[in-house]
Protein backbone atom coordinates (compact mmCIF):
# COMPACT_ATOMS: atom_id res chain seq x y z
CA UNK A 1 0.00 0.00 0.00
CA UNK A 2 1.14 3.52 -0.64
CA UNK A 3 -1.10 6.03 0.93
CA UNK A 4 -1.61 9.69 2.67
CA UNK A 5 1.21 8.62 5.40
CA UNK A 6 3.77 7.53 3.18
CA UNK A 7 4.77 11.41 2.94
CA UNK A 8 7.53 11.92 5.24
CA UNK A 9 6.51 14.30 7.83
CA UNK A 10 8.89 16.62 10.15
CA UNK A 11 10.13 14.54 12.94
CA UNK A 12 9.69 11.26 12.02
CA UNK A 13 11.53 8.70 14.06
CA UNK A 14 12.34 5.11 13.18
CA UNK A 15 12.59 1.97 15.33
CA UNK A 16 12.30 -1.83 15.38
CA UNK A 17 9.17 -2.38 17.53
CA UNK A 18 6.82 0.00 17.78
CA UNK A 19 4.03 -0.46 20.79
CA UNK A 20 0.95 1.78 21.11
CA UNK A 21 -0.68 1.67 24.58
CA UNK A 22 0.41 2.13 27.95
CA UNK A 23 -1.03 0.13 29.95
CA UNK A 24 0.50 -3.18 31.72
CA UNK A 25 0.59 -5.19 28.86
CA UNK A 26 2.21 -2.00 26.68
CA UNK A 27 4.59 -1.22 29.11
CA UNK A 28 5.54 -5.29 29.83
CA UNK A 29 6.13 -5.09 26.31
CA UNK A 30 8.65 -2.15 26.21
CA UNK A 31 10.17 -3.80 29.55
CA UNK A 32 10.92 -7.21 27.69
CA UNK A 33 12.17 -5.04 23.78
CA UNK A 34 14.95 -3.81 26.47
CA UNK A 35 15.67 -7.19 27.94
CA UNK A 36 15.73 -8.67 24.35
CA UNK A 37 18.03 -6.00 22.69
CA UNK A 38 15.13 -4.61 20.63
CA UNK A 39 14.78 -0.89 19.99
CA UNK A 40 11.22 0.17 21.16
CA UNK A 41 9.37 3.78 20.95
CA UNK A 42 6.04 3.73 23.21
CA UNK A 43 2.80 5.84 22.05
CA UNK A 44 0.53 6.62 24.61
CA UNK A 45 -3.12 8.45 24.15
CA UNK A 46 -2.98 10.23 27.92
CA UNK A 47 -0.20 11.96 29.96
CA UNK A 48 0.26 9.34 32.28
CA UNK A 49 0.98 5.50 31.93
CA UNK A 50 -0.87 2.59 33.50
CA UNK A 51 -3.99 1.96 31.44
CA UNK A 52 -6.87 1.06 33.32
CA UNK A 53 -4.98 0.35 36.68
CA UNK A 54 -4.55 4.40 36.67
CA UNK A 55 -6.97 5.73 35.27
CA UNK A 56 -10.27 3.92 36.46
CA UNK A 57 -9.35 1.79 39.77
CA UNK A 58 -6.34 3.87 40.92
CA UNK A 59 -7.14 3.23 44.54
CA UNK A 60 -8.89 -0.53 44.51
CA UNK A 61 -6.29 -3.36 45.91
CA UNK A 62 -5.03 -5.59 43.29
CA UNK A 63 -5.64 -9.26 43.10
CA UNK A 64 -4.25 -12.09 41.22
CA UNK A 65 -0.58 -10.78 40.79
CA UNK A 66 1.58 -12.62 42.62
CA UNK A 67 3.74 -10.43 45.32
CA UNK A 68 1.06 -7.68 44.80
CA UNK A 69 -1.72 -8.52 47.21
CA UNK A 70 -3.62 -6.07 48.56
CA UNK A 71 -1.36 -2.79 46.53
CA UNK A 72 -3.39 -0.58 45.39
CA UNK A 73 -3.39 -0.41 41.57
CA UNK A 74 -1.91 3.12 41.10
CA UNK A 75 1.11 2.53 42.37
CA UNK A 76 1.53 -0.58 41.15
CA UNK A 77 0.99 1.15 38.23
CA UNK A 78 3.14 3.79 38.68
CA UNK A 79 6.44 0.83 39.91
CA UNK A 80 5.76 -0.83 36.37
CA UNK A 81 6.16 2.80 34.91
CA UNK A 82 9.11 3.53 37.00
CA UNK A 83 11.02 -0.23 35.79
CA UNK A 84 10.12 -0.52 32.24
CA UNK A 85 9.43 2.84 30.28
CA UNK A 86 13.62 3.19 31.25
CA UNK A 87 13.84 0.91 28.23
CA UNK A 88 11.72 2.58 25.62
CA UNK A 89 14.20 4.38 23.89
CA UNK A 90 11.41 7.10 23.24
CA UNK A 91 7.91 7.28 25.02
CA UNK A 92 5.17 9.90 23.57
CA UNK A 93 2.33 10.55 26.36
CA UNK A 94 -0.92 12.61 25.32
CA UNK A 95 -0.29 10.89 21.84
CA UNK A 96 -3.24 9.21 20.32
CA UNK A 97 -3.00 7.06 17.18
CA UNK A 98 -5.24 7.33 14.89
CA UNK A 99 -3.76 5.84 11.32
CA UNK A 100 -1.82 2.52 10.75
CA UNK A 101 -0.56 1.91 7.27
CA UNK A 102 1.54 -1.30 6.35
CA UNK A 103 3.83 -0.74 3.25
CA UNK A 104 4.62 -3.32 1.32
CA UNK A 105 7.99 -1.65 -0.69
CA UNK A 106 9.54 -1.39 2.55
CA UNK A 107 7.99 -4.07 5.04
CA UNK A 108 7.36 -1.69 7.93
CA UNK A 109 4.45 0.39 9.75
CA UNK A 110 3.94 3.71 9.57
CA UNK A 111 1.93 4.56 12.34
CA UNK A 112 0.49 7.99 12.60
CA UNK A 113 -0.16 10.16 15.83
CA UNK A 114 -1.01 13.84 17.16
CA UNK A 115 0.28 14.90 20.04
CA UNK A 116 -2.26 16.59 21.98
CA UNK A 117 -0.50 19.53 23.98
CA UNK A 118 1.69 20.86 21.00
CA UNK A 119 -0.93 19.29 17.89
CA UNK A 120 2.30 18.24 16.52
CA UNK A 121 1.63 15.13 14.14
CA UNK A 122 4.36 12.57 13.98
CA UNK A 123 4.48 10.08 11.94
CA UNK A 124 6.72 6.61 13.04
CA UNK A 125 7.98 3.86 11.09
CA UNK A 126 8.56 0.35 12.48
CA UNK A 127 9.41 -2.70 11.32
CA UNK A 128 7.25 -4.70 14.03
CA UNK A 129 3.97 -3.38 15.47
CA UNK A 130 2.45 -4.41 19.12
CA UNK A 131 -1.10 -3.21 19.68
CA UNK A 132 -1.58 -3.07 23.53
CA UNK A 133 -4.57 -0.58 23.26
CA UNK A 134 -6.90 -2.91 26.22
CA UNK A 135 -10.02 -1.25 26.19
CA UNK A 136 -9.24 2.09 24.29
CA UNK A 137 -9.20 5.73 25.08
CA UNK A 138 -9.63 6.98 28.19
CA UNK A 139 -11.24 10.46 28.34
CA UNK A 140 -11.55 12.22 31.73
CA UNK A 141 -15.16 13.17 32.59
CA UNK A 142 -16.10 16.83 33.12
CA UNK A 143 -19.53 18.23 34.58
CA UNK A 144 -21.19 18.76 31.28
CA UNK A 145 -22.66 22.04 31.65
CA UNK A 146 -19.41 23.48 32.23
CA UNK A 147 -18.02 25.95 29.51
CA UNK A 148 -14.38 28.03 29.08
CA UNK A 149 -12.29 24.62 28.82
CA UNK A 150 -11.81 24.71 25.45
CA UNK A 151 -10.04 28.16 25.52
CA UNK A 152 -7.95 26.97 28.61
CA UNK A 153 -4.38 26.12 26.78
CA UNK A 154 -4.06 22.12 27.47
CA UNK A 155 0.00 22.88 28.31
CA UNK A 156 -1.12 24.76 31.31
CA UNK A 157 -1.32 23.40 34.79
CA UNK A 158 -4.78 25.24 35.56
CA UNK A 159 -6.66 21.83 35.01
CA UNK A 160 -5.70 18.81 35.77
CA UNK A 161 -7.32 15.15 36.52
CA UNK A 162 -7.06 13.07 38.99
CA UNK A 163 -3.21 14.04 40.16
CA UNK A 164 -1.95 12.23 43.28
CA UNK A 165 1.31 13.92 43.68
CA UNK A 166 1.96 15.66 46.60
CA UNK A 167 4.10 18.07 45.84
CA UNK A 168 2.03 19.64 43.05
CA UNK A 169 -0.63 20.84 45.91
CA UNK A 170 3.15 22.49 47.83
CA UNK A 171 1.20 25.71 48.67
CA UNK A 172 -1.52 26.26 46.46
CA UNK A 173 -5.26 26.94 46.16
CA UNK A 174 -7.20 24.12 44.74
CA UNK A 175 -10.49 22.73 43.67
CA UNK A 176 -10.87 18.80 43.81
CA UNK A 177 -14.27 17.77 41.84
CA UNK A 178 -15.87 14.60 42.90
CA UNK A 179 -17.81 12.95 45.18
CA UNK A 180 -16.20 9.47 45.02
CA UNK A 181 -12.82 7.36 46.17
CA UNK A 182 -10.47 8.72 43.77
CA UNK A 183 -12.07 12.93 44.34
CA UNK A 184 -11.58 12.01 48.27
CA UNK A 185 -7.92 10.61 47.77
CA UNK A 186 -7.11 13.93 45.92
CA UNK A 187 -8.48 15.55 48.60
CA UNK A 188 -7.13 14.22 51.44
CA UNK A 189 -2.94 14.31 49.91
CA UNK A 190 -3.88 17.98 48.78
CA UNK A 191 -5.04 18.62 52.25
CA UNK A 192 -1.72 17.93 54.03
CA UNK A 193 0.12 20.07 51.34
CA UNK A 194 -1.57 23.05 49.83
CA UNK A 195 -2.66 26.24 51.29
CA UNK A 196 -6.54 25.51 50.99
CA UNK A 197 -8.68 22.60 49.46
CA UNK A 198 -12.20 22.70 48.54
CA UNK A 199 -14.08 19.17 47.71
CA UNK A 200 -16.79 20.39 45.71
CA UNK A 201 -19.64 17.55 45.05
CA UNK A 202 -22.46 18.30 42.82
CA UNK A 203 -24.61 15.32 45.30
CA UNK A 204 -25.75 16.32 48.48
CA UNK A 205 -23.36 13.55 49.83
CA UNK A 206 -19.63 11.87 49.27
CA UNK A 207 -20.40 8.11 47.88
CA UNK A 208 -16.68 7.14 48.99
CA UNK A 209 -15.79 4.45 51.54
CA UNK A 210 -17.59 5.53 55.09
CA UNK A 211 -13.46 5.56 56.40
CA UNK A 212 -12.66 7.97 53.79
CA UNK A 213 -15.93 10.24 54.51
CA UNK A 214 -14.73 10.34 58.05
CA UNK A 215 -11.07 10.99 57.66
CA UNK A 216 -12.32 13.86 55.06
CA UNK A 217 -14.50 15.55 57.78
CA UNK A 218 -11.56 14.89 61.11
CA UNK A 219 -10.03 17.58 58.31
CA UNK A 220 -12.51 19.72 57.55
CA UNK A 221 -12.78 20.11 61.53
CA UNK A 222 -9.50 20.73 61.99
CA UNK A 223 -9.81 23.77 58.67
CA UNK A 224 -7.53 21.78 56.74
CA UNK A 225 -10.01 21.57 53.93
CA UNK A 226 -13.52 22.78 53.12
CA UNK A 227 -16.42 20.74 51.72
CA UNK A 228 -18.73 22.11 49.21
CA UNK A 229 -21.60 19.79 48.62
CA UNK A 230 -24.55 20.58 46.13
CA UNK A 231 -22.27 23.39 43.78
CA UNK A 232 -21.33 21.84 40.32
CA UNK A 233 -19.04 24.16 37.96
CA UNK A 234 -20.74 26.00 35.21
CA UNK A 235 -17.39 28.22 34.00
CA UNK A 236 -13.71 28.01 34.16
CA UNK A 237 -11.96 31.02 32.54
CA UNK A 238 -8.57 32.85 33.05
CA UNK A 239 -8.79 36.61 33.23
CA UNK A 240 -6.11 39.62 33.91
CA UNK A 241 -4.02 35.89 34.94
CA UNK A 242 -6.46 35.03 37.17
CA UNK A 243 -7.54 31.19 37.04
CA UNK A 244 -11.44 31.37 37.89
CA UNK A 245 -14.17 28.86 38.15
CA UNK A 246 -17.72 29.65 38.67
CA UNK A 247 -19.68 26.90 40.49
CA UNK A 248 -23.73 27.34 40.97
CA UNK A 249 -25.75 25.35 43.79
CA UNK A 250 -29.13 23.80 43.93
CA UNK A 251 -30.65 26.96 44.69
CA UNK A 252 -29.01 28.54 41.39
CA UNK A 253 -26.56 30.52 43.38
CA UNK A 254 -23.17 31.29 41.86
CA UNK A 255 -20.30 31.87 43.24
CA UNK A 256 -16.42 32.79 41.84
CA UNK A 257 -13.61 31.58 43.16
CA UNK A 258 -10.33 32.26 42.51
CA UNK A 259 -7.90 28.81 42.17
CA UNK A 260 -4.16 27.74 41.29
CA UNK A 261 -5.57 24.33 39.88
CA UNK A 262 -9.28 22.76 39.42
CA UNK A 263 -8.75 18.69 39.74
CA UNK A 264 -11.27 16.59 38.12
CA UNK A 265 -11.57 13.92 39.62
CA UNK A 266 -14.79 12.77 38.11
CA UNK A 267 -14.12 8.94 36.48
CA UNK A 268 -13.41 8.33 32.62
CA UNK A 269 -15.21 7.58 29.71
CA UNK A 270 -13.79 5.03 28.14
CA UNK A 271 -13.94 5.13 23.98
CA UNK A 272 -12.98 2.00 21.60
CA UNK A 273 -13.42 3.47 18.52
CA UNK A 274 -10.38 2.09 16.99
CA UNK A 275 -12.01 -0.64 15.21
CA UNK A 276 -12.25 1.13 11.71
CA UNK A 277 -8.45 2.09 12.21
CA UNK A 278 -7.91 -1.96 12.61
CA UNK A 279 -9.73 -3.15 9.75
CA UNK A 280 -7.94 -0.94 7.59
CA UNK A 281 -4.96 -1.71 8.34
CA UNK A 282 -6.56 -5.63 7.68
CA UNK A 283 -6.62 -7.35 10.80
CA UNK A 284 -9.00 -9.83 11.83
CA UNK A 285 -11.84 -8.71 14.36
CA UNK A 286 -14.10 -10.96 16.34
CA UNK A 287 -16.06 -9.75 18.92
CA UNK A 288 -14.98 -5.96 18.57
CA UNK A 289 -11.40 -7.40 19.43
CA UNK A 290 -8.03 -8.17 17.52
CA UNK A 291 -7.89 -11.85 17.19
CA UNK A 292 -4.30 -13.25 17.63
CA UNK A 293 -2.57 -16.60 17.32
CA UNK A 294 -2.34 -17.24 21.63
CA UNK A 295 1.56 -19.57 20.34
CA UNK A 296 2.82 -16.36 18.71
CA UNK A 297 0.40 -13.40 19.95
CA UNK A 298 0.45 -12.59 16.10
CA UNK A 299 -2.57 -11.23 14.65
CA UNK A 300 -3.66 -11.52 10.67
CA UNK A 301 -1.20 -9.02 9.55
CA UNK A 302 2.50 -9.87 9.17
CA UNK A 303 4.76 -8.69 11.47
CA UNK A 304 1.98 -7.32 13.48
CA UNK A 305 0.94 -8.82 17.02
CA UNK A 306 -1.24 -7.76 19.49
CA UNK A 307 -1.37 -8.59 23.89
CA UNK A 308 -3.43 -7.19 26.67
CA UNK A 309 -7.15 -6.73 26.71
CA UNK A 310 -7.70 -5.57 23.14
CA UNK A 311 -6.86 -9.56 22.17
CA UNK A 312 -9.44 -12.12 21.86
CA UNK A 313 -8.38 -16.14 21.43
CA UNK A 314 -9.91 -19.07 23.55
CA UNK A 315 -10.26 -18.85 27.17
CA UNK A 316 -8.82 -15.28 27.05
CA UNK A 317 -9.04 -13.68 30.23
CA UNK A 318 -8.66 -10.03 31.11
CA UNK A 319 -6.48 -9.64 34.40
CA UNK A 320 -2.69 -8.22 34.50
CA UNK A 321 -0.74 -11.81 34.45
CA UNK A 322 -2.19 -12.64 30.90
CA UNK A 323 -0.98 -9.28 29.69
CA UNK A 324 2.65 -9.73 30.96
CA UNK A 325 2.69 -13.29 29.33
CA UNK A 326 1.34 -12.28 26.03
CA UNK A 327 3.43 -9.08 25.92
CA UNK A 328 6.23 -11.05 26.68
CA UNK A 329 5.42 -13.83 23.96
CA UNK A 330 5.44 -10.99 21.51
CA UNK A 331 8.87 -9.93 21.79
CA UNK A 332 10.17 -13.31 22.19
CA UNK A 333 8.45 -14.24 18.50
CA UNK A 334 10.02 -10.85 17.16
CA UNK A 335 13.15 -11.19 18.88
CA UNK A 336 13.89 -14.74 17.48
CA UNK A 337 12.35 -14.05 14.35
CA UNK A 338 15.48 -11.35 14.24
CA UNK A 339 18.41 -13.77 15.36
CA UNK A 340 17.19 -16.12 12.85
CA UNK A 341 17.34 -13.24 10.15
CA UNK A 342 21.03 -12.96 10.98
CA UNK A 343 22.08 -16.41 10.81
C1 LIG B 1 -12.40 -2.00 37.82
C2 LIG B 1 -11.37 -3.01 37.37
C3 LIG B 1 -10.68 -3.75 38.31
C4 LIG B 1 -9.73 -4.69 37.92
N1 LIG B 1 -9.04 -5.38 38.89
C5 LIG B 1 -8.09 -6.27 38.53
C6 LIG B 1 -7.34 -6.97 39.52
O1 LIG B 1 -7.52 -6.78 40.71
N2 LIG B 1 -6.40 -7.86 39.09
C7 LIG B 1 -6.16 -8.12 37.76
O2 LIG B 1 -5.30 -8.95 37.45
N3 LIG B 1 -6.86 -7.45 36.80
C8 LIG B 1 -7.80 -6.52 37.15
N4 LIG B 1 -8.49 -5.83 36.18
C9 LIG B 1 -8.18 -6.10 34.75
C10 LIG B 1 -6.83 -5.43 34.35
O3 LIG B 1 -6.79 -4.12 34.85
C11 LIG B 1 -6.70 -5.40 32.84
O4 LIG B 1 -6.77 -6.73 32.35
C12 LIG B 1 -5.37 -4.79 32.40
O5 LIG B 1 -5.13 -3.57 33.05
C13 LIG B 1 -5.38 -4.58 30.88
O6 LIG B 1 -4.21 -3.92 30.51
P1 LIG B 1 -3.93 -3.51 28.99
O7 LIG B 1 -2.54 -2.98 28.97
O8 LIG B 1 -4.27 -4.63 28.08
O9 LIG B 1 -4.98 -2.38 28.64
P2 LIG B 1 -5.33 -0.95 29.27
O10 LIG B 1 -5.06 -0.92 30.71
O11 LIG B 1 -6.71 -0.66 28.79
O12 LIG B 1 -4.27 0.04 28.59
C14 LIG B 1 -4.36 0.40 27.24
C15 LIG B 1 -3.62 1.72 27.05
O13 LIG B 1 -3.61 2.03 25.66
C16 LIG B 1 -3.87 3.43 25.50
N5 LIG B 1 -4.45 3.61 24.16
C17 LIG B 1 -5.63 3.11 23.71
N6 LIG B 1 -5.82 3.47 22.43
C18 LIG B 1 -4.73 4.20 22.06
C19 LIG B 1 -4.31 4.83 20.85
N7 LIG B 1 -5.05 4.76 19.73
N8 LIG B 1 -3.13 5.51 20.85
C20 LIG B 1 -2.35 5.56 21.94
N9 LIG B 1 -2.69 4.95 23.12
C21 LIG B 1 -3.86 4.28 23.17
C22 LIG B 1 -4.87 3.76 26.62
O14 LIG B 1 -4.85 5.15 26.92
C23 LIG B 1 -4.32 2.89 27.75
O15 LIG B 1 -3.37 3.57 28.54
C24 LIG B 1 -9.45 -4.90 36.54
C25 LIG B 1 -10.13 -4.13 35.57
C26 LIG B 1 -11.07 -3.20 35.97
C27 LIG B 1 -11.79 -2.37 34.93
Amino acid sequence: MNGPLSQPLNGDDRCEVAIIGAGIAGMYAVYSCGMGGLDSILVEATETPGGQCMALYAEKALYGVPGQYGERAGNFAEKMSNECLQYARRTYLGCFVDEIERTEETDEFLIRFKDQATGHIHVVSAKHLIIATGVGRMTPCVPSAMSGLEHIDPRSDFVQYYRMQRDFYTGKVVVIVGGGDSAADCAMMAADAARSVVLMHKKPKLVCEAAKIAQIERLQQSSKLSIALNYQIVEIREADSKRLIVARNAEEMDITIEVDHVVFCCGFVVNNGMLAMFRNLGLEIEDNLIKIDINTMATSVKNCYAVGDVVTYANKKKSIVPCLFEADRAVRIIRNARIRSFQ
